[in-house]
């Protein structure tokens, strides 16, 4: 099975905007960036265009890439007082003299959409999140729209980032699964993966996953997006893994979309809890 991400997050949004037209709530987004990286522009451009599809409003801060870190934190600080501004997403990687960890520790919890900040990963390490980071979010529902159960399986996440590999095994062990976190300094990677019902990659490196490190009828999300002789590609040997797992995402078209609607739904969770007296 080809765990269509496209599909999925295009039905998803449908449903969000009809939520959003029925709530009478006018959510917004704010995302900031910093310098002219292309890949993270067209990241942005992408996020305000679904914004506009599901009637969520979007506002672009634009910071020049020899920006300081006070101008950053002035922007934020700016946003967090806004009382239009539901959700912030600081789109990363900043340039490299801005602490990204400061920043992220500035924008405040209840607009914190990303899920980045650490109150927000507490809440989720607690086995009670609000805001979930968008790809391992996004990767739950996946699994869910296409009723792959969770629970009591073992799932082996290689990459152990703070957007998505962390997050990803602390979502998995919420919903019962006996989770193996992998790194670059793990001891015999394929012998690790192997035992995964569910393999999750997210390193960033093309073909990292080949045939031989992924068990027969094992579920397989693949992360990664990587160039390789000019195309796009994930972290898993597809054309050859496809064959063996019982269902795998595709790259392009597989995790990417759901990370986009999950943030989505973060902004109109944001703009919902900002109605109601939930306690932070
Ligand atoms: P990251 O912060 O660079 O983390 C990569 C992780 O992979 C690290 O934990 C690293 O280990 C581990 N690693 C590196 N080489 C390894 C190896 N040979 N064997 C096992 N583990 C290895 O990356 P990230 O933010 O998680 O992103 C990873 C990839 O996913 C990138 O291609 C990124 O573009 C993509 N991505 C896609 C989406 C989406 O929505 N589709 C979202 C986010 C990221 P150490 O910790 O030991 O260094």
């Amino acid at each position: 099975m080809i765990l269509d991400g496209k599909a999925c997050s295009e039905r998803r949004l449908e449903l969000l905007r009809e939520e959003i037209d029925e709530s009478g709530l006018h959510p917004h987004l704010a995302t900031v960036i910093a310098g002219s990286d292309t890949g993270s522009q067209m990241y942005v451009r992408m996020k305000h265009r679904v914004c506009e599809q599901v009637h969520i409003g979007s506002v672009g801060i634009e910071l020049p890439a020899d920006v300081t870190l006070d101008r950053v934190l002035g922007s934020i600080r700016q946003l967090n007082e806004d009382a239009d501004i539901d959700g912030i997403l600081v789109q990363l990687p900043l340039p490299a003299h801005i602490h990204a960890d400061q920043v992220i520790r500035s924008v405040r919890t209840d607009k914190d959409v990303d899920g980045f900040h650490p109150y927000n990963l507490g809440l989720l390490l607690s086995g009670s999140p609000k805001f979930a980071p968008c790809t391992p979010k996004g990767i739950m529902t996946l699994l869910a729209e296409n009723r792959i159960g969770v629970a009591g399986k073992h799932a082996v996440v290689v990459g152990r980032s703070i957007d998505v590999g962390r997050p990803m095994a602390a979502l998995l062990t919420n919903a019962d699964a006996t989770v193996t976190v992998c790194h670059s300094k793990t001891r015999n990677l394929p012998d690790e993966t192997r035992r995964a019902d569910i393999l999750v990659s997210s390193v960033g490196k093309a073909h990292v996953i080949t045939a031989d490190m992924v068990k027969k009828g094992a579920v397989v999300i693949d992360v990664g997006i990587n160039q390789l002789k000019g195309k796009l590609v994930g972290d898993v040997d597809f054309a050859a893994v496809q064959d063996i797992a019982s269902a795998i995402t595709p790259v392009p078209g597989g995790v990417g979309p759901m990370t986009i609607a999950t943030l989505m739904e973060n902004t109109f969770l944001a703009a919902k809890l900002r109605t109601c007296d939930t306690v932070w």
